[in-house]
């Protein structure tokens, strides 16, 4: 008997589908729920003190739902699930994870409980086919094209949701997305039809674009920008209560930013032969070619509205005068480089960093950050998220949000003082321009302000 596989721990999207992708492979896969301050909790009563956040909120949201088994009464546990998470991402302290999960299971009563921990240097395969699955190309595919749609999914829901008319219509096109391509996915479909179909019912979603609102970037550390949960206070989903447009990180981004991470590795690795090196390369080449290639596939689907994936490469380089590209842990350069395009290309007008209390590569990126606001003159917060300091992290951005929201206003202002655009003529050429009452409108990309961006395409500017 296969055991069920166990994951999460990415938004609901991306687990949604995933589930899907692993169900059309025939595997019997549960998504966990998003950890929540509960998991917090159990993870802190059964792991070592003194770890990051991300630890005990995965850690906890697993024991959570063995426990929730366990008093259902559902026997056998360890026999018939098995865990599969990440086991490392640097030399921080997401390396202990898999110690932390099989120390918290032993304690918990689950001594015999598989965890499989995937390890970039280790062999995927063989750890993967002790737990039952078999990672087949045509798998490996599936599973990354699922990824790739999530995070455009979640791309496309924030820039529609905060201009939508009718309170609730872009989460019923999100619902009925997901629905849509977890079918697909389950039945081994090509996703692409879907897709397609998703972007012709947002055309249903009516939008005023015309509302000025700052776009705030979220970055930080991976799981805290990542989760939807109390694990970032649902960062994303309050700020559209607070008037702005969140614009959220993709998954890929960071797979994209690990390839070259490990090519920079292996370039100056001095064991291994030339031609070894090269075939290492080569199949780190294939998989940075073929996420580019899904994610330009399908956002095309999506009518090229959802934002375009960042090259790492240039990202190191921009990121260089300030932090070194070798600099490893976290999220290294990356959080500075997102700070620093966010600014020089417009997209934002606000940068929001979340780390989890003790991250220790996020606070230095933090150091550097406030070197990049001196010269950027950008507007950037960075709040650590604990669990119980929701008030004093929200007041803080709060403050930054307001002048961000001030500066969205002024530019609005401005932009239709210079364009000419007295409310008389902005409705004049709306009726001429119904479609930019249409979630699918696409905008130029001139201005981070959706307002603004809606003004110059009224104005055929
Ligand atoms: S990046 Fe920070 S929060 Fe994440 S595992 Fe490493 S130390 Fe912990």
């Amino acid at each position: 008997m296969r055991p069920v596989l166990l994951f999460g721990g990415l938004t609901e999207a991306h687990d949604r589908l995933l589930e899907a992708t692993l169900r059309g492979f025939g595997y019997e896969a549960r998504r966990l729920p998003t950890p929540d301050n509960e998991a917090l909790r159990i993870g802190k009563e059964y792991c070592n003190r003194g770890e990051c956040n991300p630890v005990y909120y995965t850690v906890g949201n697993l024991l959570k739902f063995l426990f929730e088994l366990r008093e259902s009464g559902v026997d056998r546990i360890e026999e018939r699930f098995v865990f599969v998470t990440v086991g490392s991402c640097g030399p921080c302290r997401f390396g202990m994870y898999e110690t932390e999960y099989r120390k918290a299971l032993r304690e918990a009563g689950f001594e015999n409980f598989k965890v499989v921990a995937l390890d970039q240097g280790r062999a995927l395969t063989e750890e993967l086919e002790e737990a039952g699955v078999r990672l087949t190309r045509p798998l490996v595919l599936a599973l990354l094209k699922a990824v790739v749609i999530g995070d455009l999914l979640n791309d496309l829901y924030y820039r529609v949701k905060p201009y939508e008319v009718e309170k609730g219509d872009t989460d019923r096109w999100r619902e009925q997305s997901l629905q849509k391509l977890e079918g697909a996915l389950r039945a081994g479909r090509d996703p692409l039809p879907v897709l397609k179909e998703v972007w012709r019912d947002l055309s249903e979603v009516e939008v005023d674009l015309l509302r000025p609102k700052p776009r705030v970037k979220i970055i930080g550390e991976f799981f805290a920008q990542t989760t939807e949960g109390d694990g970032n206070y649902r960062l994303a989903r309050w700020l559209v209560e607070e008037g702005a447009e969140p614009s959220v990180e993709p998954v890929v981004g960071w797979i994209l930013y690990l390839v070259h991470q490990k090519a920079l590795e292996v370039r100056i690795d001095p064991e291994g032969s030339k031609l070894q090196k090269l075939t290492r390369l080569a199949k780190l080449k294939l998989l940075d070619l073929l996420v580019r290639f899904y994610y330009a596939r399908f956002r095309r689907a999506l009518g090229n509205k959802p934002s375009p994936l960042k090259d790492p490469a240039k990202l190191a380089k921009l990121a260089a005068p300030y932090y070194h590209p070798r600099l490893v842990g976290g999220e290294g350069f990356l959080e500075v480089a997102k700070h620093l395009e966010a600014f020089g290309n417009r997209s934002a007008d606000l940068v929001v960093s979340v780390k989890p209390f003790g991250c220790m590569p996020s606070t230095q990126s933090d150091g550097v950050q406030a070197k990049v606001v001196e010269d950027l003159g950008s507007l950037f917060v960075s709040v650590e998220t604990s669990g119980d300091a929701e008030a004093n992290a929200k007041s803080r951005i709060l403050m930054k949000l307001y002048e961000a929201r001030e500066r969205a206003l002024a530019e609005f202002e401005e932009t239709k003082r210079r364009l000419g655009l007295t409310e008389g003529r902005i409705s004049e050429l709306l009726k001429r321009k119904p479609e930019l009452r249409r979630a699918t409108a696409v905008l130029p990309e001139r201005s981070s302000v959706t307002a603004v961006n809606a003004l110059y395409y009224l104005a055929g500017a």
